[in-house]
């Protein structure tokens, strides 16, 4: 897969791909992640990517060329890329958002900054996405975020049991983790995790992460598919 970025900053987006698991993938070949710089899809000496807006009002917006001819070099490039912007406005991000994104080929994030992006762009905009109810002074970090969790599904950049037993995977909490020591500061690692017995452990742990979704995400519980082995564990 390849995740294409379009910034005016790209040395601040380009830290996405320089640490832990994405980097080793990058690096492995698994992903491939280009961050493009818009200004250098702009045809004047300014390299000017802002403008006034029209009817009036507080601030700047993006002009509309420089996406259109970033989105055109990357089509020519690559082929169609399915196409997210950036926005407080759009779909809000999760999981299966971010799995479902992770089966494109070719992923083109745009992101917006000052009072935001000339309208007519939407109309090479699949999906619009927001990272919560709140506002970024750009998409920088929205794009960092959906870059980051995207990823993580693409086949081989982290291992498929991790990724199982992660928060929201089956619409359930991760269990609680313990390492050494034993007993720190008083506190001791719960007795079933040292006892080797593995079938005991897993049963633990699904009751674990039963019971924090419970109290912590009642909304996930609610929508959780219920196993005979869920049942078993709620039991403990
Ligand atoms: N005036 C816009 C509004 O209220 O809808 C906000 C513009 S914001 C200052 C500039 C850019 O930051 C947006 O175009 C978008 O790319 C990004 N952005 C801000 N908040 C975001 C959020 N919650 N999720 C994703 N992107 C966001």
């Amino acid at each position: 897969m390849r995740i294409i970025i379009a910034t005016i900053f790209p040395d601040f987006v380009k830290v996405v791909k320089e640490y832990g698991v994405i980097s080793q993938a990058v690096k492995d070949g698994k992903l491939e992640i280009e961050i493009l710089n818009l200004r250098d899809f702009t045809q004047d000496k300014h390299k000017t990517v802002d403008d006034y807006p029209y009817g009036g009002g507080p601030g700047m917006v993006m002009k509309p060329e420089p996406f259109y001819r970033l989105y055109d070099y990357v089509v020519e490039k690559y082929g169609k890329p399915f196409v997210v912007m950036t926005s407080p406005q759009g779909e809000r991000f999760d999981n299966k958002i971010a799995m479902f994104l992770s089966k494109k080929e070719n992923l083109l994030i745009l992101c917006g900054r000052y009072e935001g992006v000339d309208e007519r762009v939407m109309k090479i905009v699949d999906l619009e996405l927001s990272i919560g109810d709140y506002v970024l002074s750009g998409g920088e970090l929205a794009a960092m975020v959906i870059c980051d969790a995207v990823s993580r599904f693409v086949p081989g950049v982290v291992e498929e049991e991790s990724l199982r037993q992660d928060s929201f995977f089956n619409n359930l909490l991760d269990h609680p983790h313990y390492t050494r020591p034993a007993i720190f500061r008083e506190m001791k690692v719960p007795e079933v995790l040292l006892s080797g017995n593995h079938e005991e452990i897993e049963l633990y742990r699904l009751s674990e992460s039963l019971k924090r979704t419970a109290i912590k995400r009642p909304d996930l519980f609610l929508k959780h598919e219920f196993t005979e082995k869920d049942k078993q564990a709620l039991i403990l």
